[in-house]
């Protein structure tokens, strides 16, 4: 007789891909002008990949991306020095979207799609470019051949000053402007119950979910840690 399955055990075939977990983001290039507060949250996405990976994931599929940051700042960070295996496989993303990694096309081609896995759960640096500009493209592009993707904000960082709320104009003013317009730049006085206050982190879920990509705050990594039977 066959027995059902728990549906806490039932899980999706899954790859996943981590963007960029490069030191460069948390004490090198890219934050050189930036103080610690800022760069927190992208730490902490980072040691949350490193605990995931630590925990062992079974059959799981993953590839990474690392940006060729000039200086070569191409070090993964330090948390993940010691849980990433030397040999694993990544693809160089010589601008904000995997899909133009070499590599990568052929890696969810052959390694995800040809096998029965039709889900890419997509974390890393940061939610607000190239998790979100990687995660659409690639919806946009395989998304006639069955692939979703599915972003784990779990697993995912952005500068701390992106996950402020700002009106619409003073958003405007900062993603225009970052921090070289220092007066507008941290705080939003404008509020008010007909005011519709938003993050840039907000906005790029919003284009995510837009575009067709599952955005979740955290995946449910448990049923990965086991060797359970997959049901599909
Ligand atoms: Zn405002």
């Amino acid at each position: 007789m066959q027995m059902a399955l728990h549906p806490s055990l039932i899980r999706r075939k899954i790859g996943l891909l981590l963007i960029d977990l490069q030191s460069a983001f948390v004490d090198g290039a890219w934050r050189a002008y930036l103080p610690d507060e800022e760069v927190e949250p992208i730490k902490k996405s980072f040691e949350n990949c490193a605990k995931l990976l630590r925990s062992g994931l079974n059959n799981v599929p993953l590839l990474m991306t690392r940006c060729p940051f000039p200086g070569g700042d191409f070090e993964l960070d330090d948390s993940l020095n010691s849980v990433v295996d030397k040999n694993q496989r990544y693809v160089i993303k010589p601008s904000t979207s995997v899909m133009d990694a070499r590599g990568f096309r052929e890696w969810v081609e052959e390694e995800l799609l040809k096998q029965g896995i039709n889900t890419l759960v997509m974390g890393g640096c940061t939610t607000t470019s190239c998790v979100r500009v990687s995660s659409v493209r690639t919806q946009k592009a395989f998304s006639h051949k069955g692939l979703q993707v599915v972003v784990d904000l779990g697993l995912c960082g952005a500068r701390k000053t992106n996950s402020i709320q700002r009106c619409p104009s003073c958003l405007k003013v900062y993603m225009e402007c970052g921090d070289f317009e220092p007066s507008r730049n941290r705080h939003c006085t404008c509020g008010g119950i007909d005011v519709r206050m938003a993050s840039p982190v907000d906005k790029a879920v919003q284009c995510m979910q837009e575009e067709g990509v599952e955005v979740l705050e955290s995946f449910d990594w448990k049923p990965y840690m086991h060797q359970l039977p997959v049901t599909q």
